[in-house]
């Protein structure tokens, strides 16, 4: 079995790199995917975990991106030194430490028991809004995660922030010169009509997408077999991936949501002919 969507703590995982390369060769997976939050932090040591426990580990990246419409864009096989990508990374850094600053600013200021060194004491990489939600918690103001994400800092929420984005098209153009593959993160959570989501998949084919996350924990089997019609329509590569978080969703294992995925072996050996070409 392969996973090729997992995340660590150099980004809101919980589980750091190496034990999670270490933990995929005992449950026996092959090859595996670290794609990390807008970071490659963790994509060093994963690697040398990699080498060592004889699991196949592909640098990878999630890109959060799109000024209007959000979608988060996978790019597989990338060089994770590229200035080009460093320098997009840098900047997306830049926009989330300013946003979370922003949102921690109104927290405070609405009484509630939370700080900005607390909240990045927490981050091991990069800090996000879940970071946020875990010193409410600690701190007595949220039952759970999911309770100050619904009270707070949710879309919906209040204390919520809009962080300034990158356009795709700059995302994929990095990607690209990063030497990665780029690939539509779980389409099915975009929840968009077939008509809409066909005329995006053109216009991101078009800036240079190749592949669709066709099979995802928050995929149904019906949503996997849809996206495979859609990459063979448009002819683009089929990926998959559980999105592992570890104790952070801990409904998630690796490799959930990849059960009716037969053809990963020949599915990872197009994805690695694109990224060698
Ligand atoms: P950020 O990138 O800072 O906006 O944080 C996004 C992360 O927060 C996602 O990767 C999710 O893991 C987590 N998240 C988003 N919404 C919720 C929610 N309603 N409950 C729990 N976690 C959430
Ligand atoms: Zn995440
Ligand atoms: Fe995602
Ligand atoms: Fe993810």
């Amino acid at each position: 079995m392969i996973d090729l969507h997992l995340h660590t703590t150099a980004s809101d995982g919980s589980v750091p790199p190496a034990r999670l390369v270490g933990m995929a060769a005992e449950e026996g997976f092959s090859a595996i995917g670290i794609a990390d939050h807008d970071t490659v932090g963790g994509v060093d040591e994963a690697l040398r975990a990699g080498r060592q426990s004889g699991v196949e580990v592909l640098p990878a990246v999630e890109l959060t991106v799109g000024v209007e419409h959000e979608i988060h864009l996978l790019g597989y096989g990338i060089d994770h030194e590229s200035p080009a990508l460093k320098a997009l990374l840098g900047q997306m850094e830049t926009d989330r430490d300013e946003r979370v600053a922003a949102m921690v600013r109104g927290l405070e200021e609405g009484g509630l028991p939370v700080s900005a060194a607390e909240v990045r004491a927490r981050a091991k990489g990069v800090v996000g809004r879940p970071h946020i939600a875990a010193v409410l918690v600690k701190n007595g103001a949220a039952r759970d995660v999911a309770d100050a994400f619904k009270r707070y800092i949710g879309k919906n929420a209040p204390f919520y922030v809009e962080r300034r984005k990158k356009t795709t098209a700059e995302a994929i153009a990095a990607l690209r010169a990063a030497g990665g593959v780029p690939v539509l993160a779980h389409p099915g959570l975009l929840r968009l009509p077939r008509q809409t989501l066909w005329q995006w998949i053109d216009y991101l084919q078009k800036l240079g997408l190749q592949g669709l996350e066709c099979y995802h924990s928050g995929h149904s089997p019906g949503d996997a077999t849809f996206f495979r019609g859609a990459a063979a329509e448009f002819s683009l590569l089929v990926t998959g991936g559980s999105d592992f978080h570890g104790a952070a969703k801990p409904k998630v294992r690796l490799g959930s949501g990849l059960e009716s995925w037969r053809d990963f072996e020949d599915c990872l050996s197009a994805l690695r002919k694109r990224f060698r070409a």
